[in-house]
């Protein structure tokens, strides 16, 4: 007869180092889910003796590719492509393609592994998984990226489909690539399907997707301080980023009465100490996405604002911060000064922007913390909803889905806080996340035996 045999934590991770060497981003989010998950299952038997949190930081499968293109003048250029489709307990595997020179399999492990948790957190019936491309989209024309987004469908397409994988945008791919990738799945398989979403609205996407994501980083926010007396009226902001996410964010909380300060990109941050407007917000949006510009040519266009690079905002004195651009872009000291300098809660509207140090810092001095795969979970949400309007051929409102995204973000707010609230009500919003995640595509994989 088989014996229940307890894997402890250190030797899990043990396990993931080994099986992971040279993997830094995937082995970090393991161990951020792993010391809670660890804590939630000690007492539970199946879990164990399924073995299912290592069957979890194992992905289904990753496809590896080579994506060749032919840029302006000529010159034949070589790319690698991914997709990590990580579990599918729950539904299609769901999650963004990347195209970024940071892109390898750690990263996109890291963020397929994630979005397993997230997806399961938003109610809706989707699994987790995360492409992308070592393609810097940054300088390049407009044929150059339709070119690169053709050739690197012309391999994606066999392992995606509507009820298999939908993918979705990430950064630097937008409504122009999402375009261009749709376009040349059309083409090869005759097929319009649901197949990726983030599309433009003439061709099957989703009223709010764009604004979604940043919009549902702030609800969160806003949950987080209603749940403890306060609310968002007059907080100065701190946020990073330019792009989808921290456009949308600034523009969330300028609408509920907060006041941004600041913005980044790659080159360093602009703070503007009399706040950003709706009308400066669109400003950035269109220099950053018509025009391609940087966030530096801001301190140019608005007085009295100024620009610091090679910098992060973090040591701006704030009340909640938004990290909005990318992974471990606030470190250990970087918590350590948001926190000497007064900031009561931080909303993560990238994935994984907090490095270990970091978390564990906040949550040491208990102040509000809400990680990325609770916090942005609104993106996503919104284009499970556009699966939902594709299948059945046809468009809800904006007033329709703005109630419904607003319910989802609350509905993953309360279901932090059933496994995350403590004794003294304190909200570890990271262990809520974790365990109301793993549990639903836990049960699921039980469901299934071993597969
Ligand atoms: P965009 O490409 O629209 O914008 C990314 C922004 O982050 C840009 O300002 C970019 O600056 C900056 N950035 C990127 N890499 C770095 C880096 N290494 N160092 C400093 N700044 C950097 O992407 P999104 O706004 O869509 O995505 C931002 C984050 O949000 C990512 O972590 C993404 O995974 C996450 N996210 C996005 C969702 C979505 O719906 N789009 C959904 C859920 C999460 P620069 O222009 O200089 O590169």
């Amino acid at each position: 007869m088989a014996t229940f045999t307890h894997v402890d934590f250190p030797e899990f991770m043990e396990d993931v180092k080994r099986l992971n060497p040279h993997q830094p981003e995937f082995v970090q989010a393991v161990q951020e889910v792993a010391e809670d998950i660890f804590d939630f299952i000690a007492d539970k038997k199946a879990y164990h003796s399924e073995r299912i949190l290592r069957r979890i930081a194992e992905p289904d499968r990753i496809v590896s590719f080579r994506v060749c293109w032919e840029d302006d003048s000529g010159r034949i250029r070589v790319q690698r492509g991914y997709r990590v489709q990580n579990n599918n307990a729950i539904g299609p595997y769901k999650g963004g393609i990347r195209f970024h020179p940071s892109v390898n399999e750690s990263v996109l492990k890291f963020l397929a592994f994630e979005q397993t948790f997230k997806n399961a957190l938003t109610g809706l019936p989707m699994g987790g998984g995360k492409g992308g491309a070592n393609f810097d989209p940054k300088g390049k024309s407009d044929r150059e990226v339709m070119r690169f987004c053709q050739s690197f469908m012309t391999e994606l397409y066999r392992h995606i489909g509507a009820d298999v994988d939908v993918p979705a945008g990430d950064i630097g791919v937008g409504e122009r690539e999402i375009g261009y990738m749709f376009g040349q799945y059309k083409r090869i398989t005759n097929h319009f399907t649901g197949v990726l979403t983030g599309k433009g609205l003439e061709y099957g996407g989703s009223m709010i997707r764009p604004e979604a994501t940043g919009y549902g980083a702030v609800y969160f926010l806003e949950n987080m301080l209603k749940h403890t007396g306060r609310d968002l009226t007059g907080m100065r902001a701190v946020v990073s980023g330019s792009g989808n996410v921290a456009t949308h964010a600034a523009e969330k909380l300028i609408q509920l009465g907060a006041k941004p300060v600041t913005l980044s990109d790659s080159g360093g941050f602009i703070h503007d100490p009399e706040g950003l407007t709706l009308e400066k917000v669109q400003w950035v949006k269109e220099h950053k996405t018509h025009r391609r510009g940087r966030i530096s040519e801001y301190a140019d266009a608005f007085k009295g604002a100024t620009f610091h690079a090679d910098q992060t905002p973090w040591n701006v004195p704030c009340d909640v911060a938004l990290p909005c651009a990318t992974q471990n872009e606030l470190l250990g000291p970087d918590a350590k000064a948001l926190i000497a300098n007064g900031c009561i809660a931080v909303s993560e509207g990238a994935n994984m922007p907090s490095n270990l140090d970091a978390v564990h810092t906040f949550r040491d001095a208990r102040i509000l913390f809400a990680p990325g795969k609770a916090a942005n979970a609104g993106g996503v949400a919104v284009s499970g909803l556009e699966m939902s309007q594709n299948s059945a051929r046809r468009s809800w409102k904006e007033e329709e889905l703005q109630v419904m995204l607003r319910d989802i973000m609350d509905g993953i707010h309360h279901r932090c806080i059933a496994y995350g609230a403590q004794g003294d009500g304190y909200v570890n919003y990271v262990k809520g996340a974790n365990i109301a995640g793993f549990k639903k595509v836990a049960d699921a994989m039980l469901a299934f035996g071993v597969v």
